[in-house]
């Protein structure tokens, strides 16, 4: 981003992002612990393909946001990861994560 970027937007970032990752690192933590009650006492039916786990949800989010954190500060932060179209300033202060624009995400769409 050849932009220049505020120091504190970047900040705001940077402090979302953290909060986020707790977030979700907390979520995992209650999942996992859980299910460790669970399936031992409990026989699981066959497992469906077709909806991805919440665990593995979860931990995809987290990479998500962990590969946002090493990306702050980077030339490569705030770019579209697909057509390096660089992002809304509001979809970055709403989801600092986000790794793909609307249009890359959603090909069918536009
Ligand atoms: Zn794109």
């Amino acid at each position: 981003m050849t932009a220049a970027v505020p120091p504190d937007a970047v900040q705001r970032w940077r402090k979302t992002l953290s909060r986020k990752g707790m977030d979700i690192n907390q979520k995992l933590t209650d999942l996992l612990s859980r299910q460790n009650a669970t399936l031992a006492t409990i026989k699981l039916p066959n497992e469906t393909e077709a909806h991805e786990p919440p665990e593995r949800r979860l931990r995809r989010f987290l990479d998500q946001i962990i590969r946002a954190q090493r990306r702050l500060g980077t030339p490569d932060w705030g770019l579209c990861s697909t057509c390096r179209r660089p992002f809304e300033r509001g979809a970055l202060d709403d989801t600092p994560w986000i790794e793909e624009c609307a249009a890359c995400a959603n090909p069918e769409v536009s």
